[in-house]
C-alpha cells in the first residue's frame, strides 16, 4: 500500500513532538504501536444518520501491544492531513515516486 509508505514513522514523530510519552493506562507497559494504516471512524452527518460510504475522522490508531487497549489520534490534529482533505505530505507518496506523466 504505497500511499502510506513512511506513515507510522511520520505518526510517532508527530506524536513525540506533542510531548506523548507514558505506559498502557491498562496494563501499565510500554510496548505502544502505531497501527500500519490511518483508521477512518464514521460520524453523525447534519440529518443525524451515519451513512455508509459518508463522513468519517482519519485517526492514527495506537495499539498496546500487550493488553490490546486502543487510543485514537485525530490526524487533523497532529497536523498530518492537508485543506483538501487528503493525506498529508507526510503519508503521501513522495514525488521522486510518482510514474512520469505522459504527454
Ligand atoms: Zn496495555
Amino acid at each position: 500500500m504505497p500511499v502510506f509508505d513512511n506513515y507510522a514513522p511520520v505518526v510517532i514523530q508527530a506524536l513525540q513532538a506533542k510531548g506523548l510519552s507514558g505506559d498502557c493506562p491498562m496494563c501499565k507497559k510500554n510496548q505502544w504501536v502505531v497501527h500500519e494504516v490511518p483508521v477512518s471512524i464514521p460520524v453523525y452527518e447534519g440529518s443525524g444518520q451515519v451513512k455508509f460510504p459518508g463522513t468519517s475522522m482519519p485517526m492514527a490508531a495506537m495499539i498496546c501491544r500487550n493488553c490490546g487497549f486502543s487510543a485514537l489520534h485525530s490526524l487533523g490534529a497532529l497536523g498530518l492531513i492537508n485543506p483538501q482533505g487528503q493525506q498529508g505530505q507526510a503519508a503521501a507518496p513522495a514525488a521522486t515516486d510518482a510514474p512520469p506523466a505522459n504527454p
